[in-house]
């Protein structure tokens, strides 16, 4: 039987760009999702629906643009509801209060309302696309009720959803005035993915205190299906980024970056969100130099923050606090020749990326919580001597225990763990790297996504 697969995302896997001659061309987004569905979806054939924020008069795209084999549905949003389901609800209240910050959510019932009606809007384009027999498979945190919205219209229907945050324990997921509406919108799903078993745990908890719903192992029956709660870590193009890594022009960047430093080099890479933990991490960088004066003058800090979400106030304050703490750690260590932190606020493209990342001596990877976090996957993947010290609220340090696993709050610690990465030895660290590249050559990507639909189609051929 010949099956389609409809995916559904907030965000758009290509982004419209005028051509110079006034046509319209596409360019593919950055990140996970497009690079891991879209290969799929142009061999199985099918439909991927999302918002289509700009050039909203063009409804639909045959995508990959070399190579159609696929269709885009874009949906139009109401300016006033993009404010309120992804701004409010979704970067306001969900984010926050699933990595811990209950203090800074923000539970509006406007956003909410907009949350359902955004909801709405995309469960009915799915209705409207499905043929029997298709997948269906929807994404992450800005579209949890859909699922609920496709089972009611199509009671049969294939539906899989994929959380790709943290889920919080329910002392912390109770705080959200709609956790009931949210749990039972997932639950539409026949199959449930999560970055790690403890959210898949925390999930199935939460089904247990706020639905009186009791799982048998990771299943749970409701009145019409069947529901499984499966954690599937998400991995990278690994194959990839070692190639990139490989070409010359790629390591004479990482050299460069190098000779322009006196000695070892710290790297922190992440979007300059609260959840990254980039305050914490300076603070510990300031008490390693305290403690180590025989550092300063060699160690160089360099810290990339990706801007982001720049609409919302608390990501505005976070910037001047960052920017205040590297100003305030610079002064007071700095001197002619030397400043120990290297602050850069921009995004990276990918070679850049990656020859920072073989670059650095150091990887410093401590967001205070993290659904997963990509970056040191592909630290991992590329470096040929780094150490990676990885927060254990990172998702990934579930599968990366050969990493130096850290406290991000306990800035005493980490400045210890920095000390004790820049002392490892040689063959510990190219040992722990070792196993690290295994993990990442066996888990990668297309392996997710394959894995992942496996095991909610398992009679269907996707792969
Ligand atoms: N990234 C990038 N340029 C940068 C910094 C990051 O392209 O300057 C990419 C990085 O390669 C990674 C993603 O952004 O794939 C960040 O993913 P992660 O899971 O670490 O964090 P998120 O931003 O999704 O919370």
């Amino acid at each position: 039987m010949t099956l389609g697969l409809i995916v559904v995302s907030n965000r758009e896997p290509y982004r419209p760009q005028p051509n110079e001659d006034g046509s319209l061309g596409w360019q593919a987004s950055i990140g996970g999702l497009t690079a891991a569905l879209d290969p799929l979806l142009a061999r199985v054939g099918g439909t991927w629906i999302a918002w289509g924020e700009e050039y909203p008069e063009v409804r639909t795209v045959q995508l990959p643009p070399q190579h159609p084999g696929y269709r885009l549905l874009r949906l139009t949003l109401d300016p006033d509801d993009v404010d309120a389901f992804y701004y409010g609800f979704s970067n306001d209240a969900l984010w926050p209060m699933t990595h811990y910050f209950v203090d800074r959510a923000r539970y509006r019932r406007r956003d909410w309302a907009a949350y359902e009606r955004v909801n709405r809007q995309f469960a009915d384009a799915v209705v409207a696309t499905y043929q029997p027999g298709d997948i269906i498979w929807v994404q992450d945190y800005q579209l949890a009720l859909v699922p609920r919205m496709v089972r009611e219209a199509l009671p049969d229907a294939l539906i899989g959803f994929f959380w790709h945050i943290p889920w919080p324990s329910s002392e912390v997921f109770r705080t959200l005035p709609w956790d009931r509406e949210i749990l039972e919108g997932i639950l539409g799903a026949n199959l449930i993915g999560m970055h790690t078993r403890e959210y898949a745990r925390h999930f199935l908890s939460a089904c247990r205190i706020v639905l009186g719903l009791e799982a048998q192992g990771s299943e749970l029956q409701l009145p019409g299906h069947r529901v499984r709660v499966e954690a599937h870590p998400i991995g990278i193009e690994t194959a990839d980024f070692e190639e990139i890594a490989a070409r010359p022009e790629v390591r004479e960047r990482a050299e460069r970056i190098r000779s322009e430093l006196r000695g070892p080099l710290l790297l922190g890479v992440d979007r300059l969100d609260y959840t990254k933990g980039i305050p914490d991490r300076l603070e510990a960088f300031d008490t390693f130099l305290e403690a180590h004066p025989e550092q300063r003058g060699e160690v160089t800090l360099i810290q990339i923050a990706v801007p982001s979400r720049e609409a919302v106030e608390s990501y505005r304050r976070l910037r001047e606090e960052v920017e205040g703490l590297v100003g305030r750690i610079n002064g007071a260590h700095g001197r002619e020749a030397w400043t120990p932190i290297h602050y850069q606020y921009r995004g990276l493209p990918r070679e850049e990326l990656i020859a920072h990342y073989l670059a650095a001596d150091v990887m410093l990877v401590t967001p205070l919580r993290d659904g997963l976090n990509l970056v040191a996957k592909e630290f991992a993947a590329v470096s040929q001597r780094g150490v990676l010290i990885l927060s254990e609220f990172a998702g990934a340090a579930a599968e990366m225990p050969e990493a130096i696993i850290t406290n991000p709050f306990d800035h005493d610690g980490l400045a210890a763990d920095i000390e004790r990465a820049l002392r490892m030895p040689e063959q510990e660290r190219l040992r722990r790297l070792e196993a690290l590249k295994r993990g990442l050559r066996e888990h990668d990507l297309a392996g997710w996504a394959r894995g992942f639909l496996r095991q909610l189609a398992p009679h269907a051929e996707l792969a």
